[in-house]
């Protein structure tokens, strides 16, 4: 299977149950990262396009919201079984589209798979409170409801997992729903939404459409729209949380990261070093959650030298190869923007140990730059400061734990950090203050699963309620308080 049998030529939005060409005949190419070889092309589609999308889902929100709930929850589970039935197919769409290795697509594919189990637990998630007595004779009860039609912006990085982090949620919770898919990686999505179709989702429930910034304003701007669900970069998250603040919607807006993993003199060197290689350089750095930053605490050259020894033994190359660990980053543009930031870390003096520029001149097919890592990065650098988004390292030297929790304190973001250490008193002390929402101990992607918020702070999120676990519910309900009295 290459592409769904509807994405032959220019892609076609999903509105009201059925695939429907855009009004616009704008269209921007979709390449594979990794050859440059086009694979589809996406339409800029339009706000009439936007507004028949929103249109189809709140006429279909009438029917929806009075569901049953067990019911929207059955459809969850036939969408779980379709999704994994087809687990295979979906990886290898998200390694053409969007580069990452196999391997990575798979755990991305089943990440998404976790989200429609979570979701399917709709009913007993959707139960609410009851008190008999709040006074003589008065009791109180609070039921859930859904918003009505949610809007959801999603990123290029995981096509699969975060517009799952969305849609399944909102929808068993009785909204329905119009995503808008990164216009980079937007293959995935029509395959989810037609499983979705087949799994019994009524028309009008999940509709997808394909574009760019006038979707996203379309989206941010309507008057029917009563929440938005954004991942994305850092600029367009606060963005869209203003915009749609600013018009009285419920906002989660999910943001960029630099995230730090503090190696302390104690570490299990060999483990620390395998944990940060692939956090690292695995998706080419194109995760939320990789390591950007390590801090190495202490005069720790031996774990110096073995990083670096280890980024030279990584496999460079395209995803669908079973050894490769480093695929390409997902455009041309990128990688020239990357190149500018190695350049600016020359400039304001850090040493770069190892330059992954000598590599593309191996592999001028695709978007790929090898493993670049500088040293003596100071926190007032821009390749500090800023998420690169690829597969650059900053090592930054401290000579105490304390120092450390300064750096991440400093960073504007706070999507995750991570320690390495068996030492009881630093893993609390980091735990109590390192200031990001989702920590890891001697773990490199402390990313959390469906069940829990995925939590970053600071500029790392716009909003106050996460996506996934609790939060995701609460985002996606409001609730009504009934106060009875029964006296004669
Ligand atoms: P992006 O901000 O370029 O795009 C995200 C979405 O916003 C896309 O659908 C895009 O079409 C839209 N968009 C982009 N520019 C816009 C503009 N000016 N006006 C209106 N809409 C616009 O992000 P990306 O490059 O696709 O994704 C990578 C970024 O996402 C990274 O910064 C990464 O850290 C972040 N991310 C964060 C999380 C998290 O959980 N915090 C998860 C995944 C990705």
């Amino acid at each position: 299977m290459s592409l769904t049998k509807k994405d032959t030529t220019v892609l076609q939005n999903f509105i009201n149950g059925v695939w429907v060409s855009s009004n616009s005949s704008q269209t921007l190419n979709v390449p594979n990262p990794a050859t440059n070889q086009l694979l589809t092309k996406v339409p800029v589609s339009t706000k009439d396009d936007v507004n028949a999308a929103v249109a189809a889902a709140k006429e279909a929100f009438n029917k929806w919201k009075k569901v049953p709930v067990p019911k929207r929850a059955r459809i969850l589970f036939k969408y779980h079984s379709l999704l994994s039935d087809n687990h295979e197919e979906l990886a290898r769409l998200i390694v053409q589209e969007n580069g990452k290795a196999f391997k990575e697509a798979y755990g991305e594919v089943q990440r998404g798979i976790e989200c429609v189990e979570f979701a399917s637990g709709a009913p007993t998630l959707m139960m609410g409170e009851t008190l008999s007595g709040i006074a003589e004779e008065i009791d109180s009860e609070m039921f859930r409801y859904p918003l009505g039609v949610v809007g959801g912006i999603t990123p290029f990085n995981f096509p699969m997992m975060v517009p799952l982090w969305m849609f399944p949620l909102a929808i068993a919770c009785g909204n329905t729903f119009v995503l808008k898919p990164s216009e980079r990686t937007p293959i995935l999505a029509n395959r989810l939404a037609e499983l979705f179709s087949e799994a019994g989702a009524p028309p009008g429930v999940l509709n997808v459409v394909h574009g760019a910034h006038d979707v996203v304003n379309g989206l941010l701007d309507h008057e029917d729209i009563a929440a938005i669900s954004f991942v994305g970069s850092q600029p367009v998250a606060k963005y869209v949380y203003e915009r749609a603040a600013a018009k009285g919607k419920r906002v989660q807006a999910l943001s960029g990261a630099k995230n730090h993993h503090i190696v302390m003199p104690d570490a299990d060197l060999d483990k620390a070093v395998q944990h940060i290689i692939s956090s690292t350089f695995g998706s080419a750095g194109q995760r939320c959650m990789a390591c950007s930053a390590v801090v190495v605490v202490g005069d720790n050259e031996p774990f110096v030298k073995a990083l670096a020894k280890k980024a030279d033994e990584l496999i460079i190359g395209n995803g669908m190869d079973d050894e490769v660990l480093l695929t390409p980053v997902i455009r041309k543009e990128h990688r020239d923007k990357v190149l500018g930031y190695i350049e600016k870390g020359i400039a304001e003096g850090a040493d770069l140990i190892r330059d992954g520029r000598k590599e593309i001149g191996d592999y001028p097919e695709g978007n790929f730059l090898g493993p670049t890592i500088f040293d003596h990065v100071t926190p007032e650098m821009t390749i500090a400061k800023d998420e690169i988004f690829a597969p650059v390292l900053s090592l930054l030297r401290a000579s105490d734990l304390d120092q450390g929790l300064e750096y991440i304190r400093k960073s504007r973001y706070g999507n995750g950090a991570t320690i390495y250490t068996n030492n009881a008193k630093a893993i609390r002390q980091f735990r109590e203050e390192a200031d990001a929402g989702m920590l890891g101990i001697n773990v490199g992607v402390p990313a959390t699963m469906a069940f829990f918020p995925f939590s970053g702070w600071k500029d790392s999120f716009y909003g106050d309620l996460h996506v996934n676990g609790k939060d995701g519910l609460n985002f996606y309900t409001r609730k009504k308080m009934i106060t009875s009295r029964f006296e004669a």
